[in-house]
């Protein structure tokens, strides 16, 4: 392998990039920044060389002028497999970079290692049921990894940043206004305590006494999918699963999930996990430290009696 180039438009991802591009033990690992010195800077603190682009005409929101930027800084580095963060922006720009670059592409990717040459890329495969190991049969590679599936890379020394020139059209993107996503912004992959909740709540009126629990824990409130998409009761950024999040917080609290096999995928990496349902045989409990065999309105009403 000649070289990796790590990539995200996002700082922390990019520095958990280069974590992995370093667990690969890569000999050659270099990161490519696009209008963000702050970011050169951060990568360049971990020791590694740092292609700065910076061209007004490049903008995040025009993914294909990324992936010609980004194609052109990889054959500067001389590197042949690209890494990228698997979030929205990170798959969309996956699929394209690899077209521009003629590389074979694997995004979702949960875990990295290598065989005799090989760079082995976990992921989940029918449905979440199972992890499939892949490697890609290509030259170049295009790698995209879901987020927190690394530690962030810390500053180990310093790297050089060297300014580079690329060739991209003038975008036939123009960007009016940034704003913030209205209503939900919460963070639910960084959280430390987690409530889920599944379609087991009886009405979107007993959120509020979950939430009051979250809160009294430091916690934020989850959910299953169907009740984001089904019912609507909390945005699809609190989904856990594989059409969501992949979480890891120090704590669990999961109440009236089943536990299908979509929606453990996210959550099954949790310190501690207490499952509380109904059914005293529901599928979640297989994977719970502690089972509380209850309904969940109870539970939530004592506990938050109990924590004042
Ligand atoms: C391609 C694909 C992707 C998917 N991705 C996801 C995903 O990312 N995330 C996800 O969550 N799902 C996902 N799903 C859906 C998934 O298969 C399940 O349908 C879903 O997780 C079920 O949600 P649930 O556990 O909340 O509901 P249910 O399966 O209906 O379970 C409700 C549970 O609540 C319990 N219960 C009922 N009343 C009470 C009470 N009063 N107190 C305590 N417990 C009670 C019941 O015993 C039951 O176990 C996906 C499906 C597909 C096909």
């Amino acid at each position: 392998m000649a070289g990796f180039l790590v990539f995200s438009e996002n700082n922390d991802l990019a520095l958990e990039l280069v974590t992995a591009a370093n667990s690969l033990k890569a000999v050659a690992v270099s990161a490519c920044t696009i209008n963000n010195n702050e970011q050169a800077q951060a990568l360049a603190a971990t020791g590694i060389q740092v292609y700065a682009v910076n061209n007004e005409d490049l903008l995040m929101a025009d993914v294909g002028a990324i992936a010609a930027a980004v194609s052109q800084v990889a054959d500067k580095a001389g590197a042949d497999t690209v890494l990228l963060a698997s979030n929205r922006r990170g798959k969309e720009l996956a699929g394209r970079l690899a077209q521009v670059m003629d590389a074979g592409c694997l995004t979702d990717v949960t875990a990295l290692s290598i065989e005799v040459e090989r760079i082995l890329c976990q992921r989940n495969a029918l449905g979440g049921a199972t992890v499939a190991t892949q490697y890609i049969d290509a030259g170049r590679k295009v790698i995209a990894i879901r987020p927190r599936t690394f530690e962030a890379a810390a500053g180990a020394g310093t790297g050089a940043v060297d300014e580079v020139e690329v060739e991209v059209k003038k975008s036939g993107v123009t960007v009016l206004e940034f704003k913030s996503r209205a209503g939900d912004s919460v963070d639910i992959e960084a959280a430390e305590v987690l409530i889920a909740v599944g379609q087991g709540l009886n009405s979107k009126d007993d959120l509020s006494a979950v939430e009051e629990l979250a809160k009294k824990l430091g916690g934020e409130v989850a959910c299953s999918k169907p009740v984001a998409t089904d019912k609507g009761w909390l945005s699809e950024e609190r989904i856990i699963g594989l059409s969501g999040k992949k979480c890891k917080p120090e704590l669990a609290i999961l109440m009236g999930i089943s536990g299908q096999v979509q929606f453990t995928v996210g959550i099954r990496d949790a310190k501690t996990i207490v499952a509380i349902n109904s059914d005293e045989n529901a599928s979640i409990n297989q994977m719970a430290d502690y089972i509380i065999t209850a309904d969940l309105h109870d539970v939530v009403a004592e506990m938050n009696q109990k924590l004042g």
